[in-house]
């Protein structure tokens, strides 16, 4: 059977996907016996403008310049896969759509240069169509790998889990960080990483966006009552990776 030829690129991200991907391991390099790479900016020099089968695209569109690339790669691609929360949902990077002076803010003086002009951080299916997108930041290894066998395999469904993680979290038993006067965004997050976050000790922050119809308000309330926040960081908490599902600053 011949390889399925499938190409990575990056747009406005820190390019943490793509490592997680060449950093996995076994896993991976058990996956090039059905995949061709042709295109890969953390794992080789080589490019393409052939046609490919899968175009894996990581990174925000924050660029009204990068619009023809995108097109670009639409055009000469069967399938398109936005992994990673900056190409699923804009991410972190959508946290600038809702203030004015960020530039200022984390560049000072260096913010009028011409490569940091930027529009608001969206996701890669404002400018073209997507097949599939793989949230997460970093997107899960795991949860990548099973896609692109699903793919291989020429199904036409992909499987993302639509519970919280607070079930993941029950199943794997581990103590809740309410129960340790922490906080946690669990119960309105995406589950399908398995929880590892509060199983470490560590707070969920939604990483892989929100289920559908979060209790944002209740959430809110949550965070401030009972995770020591105060109310301004038990807003800002909850908009971290979901930035652009919330209106308000
Ligand atoms: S989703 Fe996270 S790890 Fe992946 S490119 Fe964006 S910021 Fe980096
Ligand atoms: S630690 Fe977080 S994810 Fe786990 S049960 Fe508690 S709130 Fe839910
Ligand atoms: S537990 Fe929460 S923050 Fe951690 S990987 Fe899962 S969704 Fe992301």
């Amino acid at each position: 059977m011949a390889k399925v030829k499938c190409a990575w690129f990056d747009f406005a991200s820190c390019e943490g996907c793509q490592i997680e991907l060449t950093n996995y391991g076994e896993p991976f390099v058990e996956l090039l016996e059905h995949v061709e790479p042709v295109e890969f900016r953390e794992a080789m020099s080589e490019k393409t403008t052939e046609p490919i089968d899968v175009a894996f695209i990581e990174g925000s569109f924050t660029r009204e310049a990068d619009r023809r690339r995108l097109e670009e790669i639409r055009e000469r691609a069967g399938v398109v896969v936005a992994y990673g929360a900056c190409a699923a949902s804009g991410g972190v990077n959508a946290l600038k759509n809702h203030t004015d002076d960020y530039a200022e803010e984390v560049y000072g003086e260096d913010a009028k240069r011409p490569h940091l002009d930027s529009q608001k951080a969206l996701p890669i299916s404002a400018a073209i169509k997507v097949d599939y997108e793989i949230p997460g930041c970093p997107m899960d290894k795991a949860e990548f790998i099973r896609v692109v066998e699903q793919l291989v395999h020429g199904t036409s469904k992909v499987y993302i889990p639509s519970y919280p993680v607070c079930v993941e979290c029950k199943r794997r038993e581990t103590v809740c960080r309410y129960d340790d006067g922490d906080h946690c965004l669990g119960p309105i997050s995406l589950a399908g990483c398995g929880a590892p976050c509060p199983a470490d000790g560590i707070p969920c922050e939604a990483c892989r966006g929100m289920v559908a119809n979060p209790n944002e308000a209740a959430m809110e309330l949550v965070l401030k009552e009972n995770g020591n926040l105060p109310e301004r960081w038990a807003k800002d908490k909850s908009r971290m990776f979901t930035a652009n599902h919330r209106g308000d600053a």
